[in-house]
């Protein structure tokens, strides 16, 4: 999967906010607003004083905190997606990975988080090969009818479909799949092609581990079919 090192030339549309700590000018994305217990002014934190703060509060090891530059990378169909990165202590060290859609976190994002005595280096290389598994698959599919007829639909392409749950900024539910938007209208409309089947719906955290094959291994529940030297003894019916 070919990938480059994105140029600081695409900070300029992005908005940017100075730490009330180092005074630093960061991505807006990265800050941490505190408020103090006696209603005292809110502090806006950088990533790196963030966790500075947070390592002082928890007693976890002060990480080093990395400002990754972003880095494009190709999906499965060969479109482009630019990620950028923010390193987070919390319950662990966590590095956040996502697109910008309007000067906000939005589209793919992947997460991890590890034990807080884990090199940033390492947290860094795990997500990356998650972001990279995570663009070589794609859940959507199109019924693909031709131009001509003008009723090309969305489908699912497996049995299975990885996601993000979100919401508009007016509360309106939606899904990203694939690193696109849709409602649940328009996401339920691509399951027509299960009508019928039965679902599980399953809400992981965005740094956990799951199975992310369109379509998993599942026990065949017509095993008996599957043995290729008795099928080919029966007569076939077309
Ligand atoms: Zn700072």
């Amino acid at each position: 999967m070919e990938n480059k090192k994105v140029g600081q030339n695409s900070k300029s549309q992005i908005p940017t906010e100075i730490c009330d700590t180092c005074r630093k000018e960061n991505l807006a994305f990265g800050f941490t607003h505190l408020t103090s217990k006696d209603g005292g002014a809110c502090q806006k934190l950088c990533s790196e004083c963030y966790n500075q703060f947070h390592a002082m509060q928890s007693g976890f090891p002060r990480p080093e905190t990395v400002n990754f530059p972003p880095v494009m990378l190709h999906d499965s169909v060969g479109k482009a997606h630019i990620f950028y990165f923010d390193v987070r202590l919390s319950t662990g060290l966590g590095i956040k990975s996502f697109e910008l859609v309007d000067g906000s976190p939005g589209g793919y994002q992947f997460s991890v988080l590890e034990h807080p005595d884990t090199p940033v280096q390492e947290v860094y290389a795990k997500l990356y090969k998650k972001i990279e598994a995570g663009l070589a698959v794609r859940y959507m599919r199109s019924s693909d009818f031709g131009a001509e007829l003008h009723h090309d639909r969305l489908y699912i392409k497996g049995a299975a479909v990885n996601g993000r749950i979100c919401q508009r900024a007016d509360g309106t539910p939606v899904v990203i799949v694939d690193g696109v938007e849709y409602t649940w209208e328009e996401f339920g409309e691509t399951l027509t092609s299960h009508e019928g089947f039965q679902f599980r719906l399953e809400c992981f955290d965005q740094c956990e581990e799951t199975e992310i094959s369109p379509n998993p291994q599942r026990p065949d529940p017509v095993w008996w079919l599957a043995k290729t030297d008795l099928a080919e003894q029966e007569p076939q019916y077309h």
